[in-house]
């Protein structure tokens, strides 16, 4: 069975993005592939996140991918913390990347270049890939599913692995990117020009799943579209109507071009009543569940044994690596 390996950030309330991006394809991977999922809570240090908010957070994101359909008993789930190897490797691959590599990282040259006067960046969003890389090269997926903002730090991920793999010996699994073709990346609903992040300032132009499903809806039908009033997919010339048509597509599961043949002639307004109520339903059934799992007492214990089958996994990597780079001195 082929290996994938995603994470994601507790740092914010989860977003139809990462639900569309990240969460509903882990999903439907699950049987076909062995599956890595975590929390990273590690990198979401690299911007202050108030305590209280980061514990309800990291919850919120266990209960959500349970409510999303994912199956302890088949995906291994842990919190990154619990696995000191990711520090651990991320220090060794740390002191293999360039200065230079590290700058060229959009993630980073987007956040520096947003910085205020008298702002500083902290240092851990300039090293994050390196951590990142450890977090995927410890357990040789094949593959990591991807929204298209991280596409960049797997090619990373990639270079690393390959310059380890050259100056040492054969030790990392080279890792494919794998960027969905429909929903890589979900844009504002407010400026369809912009992804949508959980960790927008503002939230406006944001569906948060957890949300009151009525604020969802109202955040669909006040979407920013253009004054055209014809529904067809072209993401340059109407950014805000592809998007809106890439969510309808994935959350009822009919192609872009049946729906924009069936609403052919038909206003803005009525195909986003529909959306809302796709919208609504769907995050229905995750309400549903999740207060389900936030009833039980069981997230612990998924986590527990999470982190020690994740753990075994990475311990055997990272001691392969201090042995091939010299660390090791014992036999
Ligand atoms: P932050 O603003 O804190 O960076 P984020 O919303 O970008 O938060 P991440 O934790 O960085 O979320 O990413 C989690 C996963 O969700 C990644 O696989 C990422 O590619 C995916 N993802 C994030 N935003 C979107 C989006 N707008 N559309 C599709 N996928 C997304
Ligand atoms: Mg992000």
């Amino acid at each position: 069975m082929k290996r994938m390996l995603s994470g994601i950030k507790p740092t914010g309330r989860v977003t139809l993005g990462n639900y569309i991006g990240a969460i509903k394809p882990f999903v439907s991977y699950q049987d076909e592939y062995e599956m890595i999922v975590f929390v990273a809570n590690l990198h979401s240090m690299t911007i202050y996140q108030e305590p209280k908010d980061l514990r309800k957070n990291t919850k919120d994101l266990i209960s959500l991918y349970l409510a999303a359909g994912l199956d302890p008993k088949k995906v291994t789930l842990f919190l990154q913390s619990d696995v000191l190897e990711h520090a651990q490797l991320g220090w060794y691959l740390g002191c293999m990347v360039s200065m230079g590599e590290l700058s060229r990282m959009t993630q980073y040259k987007d956040k520096a270049s947003k910085l205020k006067k008298d702002e500083s960046i902290g240092a851990g969003i300039f090293n994050y890939p390196s951590l990142m890389n450890a977090d995927i090269l410890l357990y040789d997926p094949d593959y990591v599913p991807v929204g298209e903002d991280q596409k960049q730090h797997c090619e990373l991920a990639r270079d690393i692995a390959e310059r380890f793999n050259n100056r040492y010996s054969e030790t990392f699994k080279l890792p494919e990117p794998l960027v969905p073709k429909v929903g890589g990346r979900i844009m504002d609903l407010q400026n369809p020009t912009k992804k949508m992040s959980k960790s927008d300032e503002t939230g406006k132009g944001c569906i948060y799943i957890l949300d009151d499903i009525n604020v969802s809806k109202k955040k669909i039908m006040s979407a920013v579209t253009d004054s055209d009033n014809r529904i067809y997919y072209d993401v340059k010339n109407k950014p805000g109507i592809s998007n809106l048509l890439t969510i309808y597509s994935i959350l009822s599961g009919e192609s872009i071009d049946s729906l924009v043949d069936r609403y052919q002639g038909k206003g803005y307004g009525e195909f986003k009543k529909d959306l809302a109520e796709v919208v609504g339903q769907e995050l229905q059934k995750i309400h549903d569940k999740y207060n389900e799992i936030n009833q039980g007492n069981y997230i612990d214990e998924i986590l527990t044994e999470g982190a020690n089958k994740a753990r075994y996994m990475a311990r055997k990597k990272l001691a392969k690596v201090e042995r091939k780079i010299g660390i090791t001195i014992k036999k």
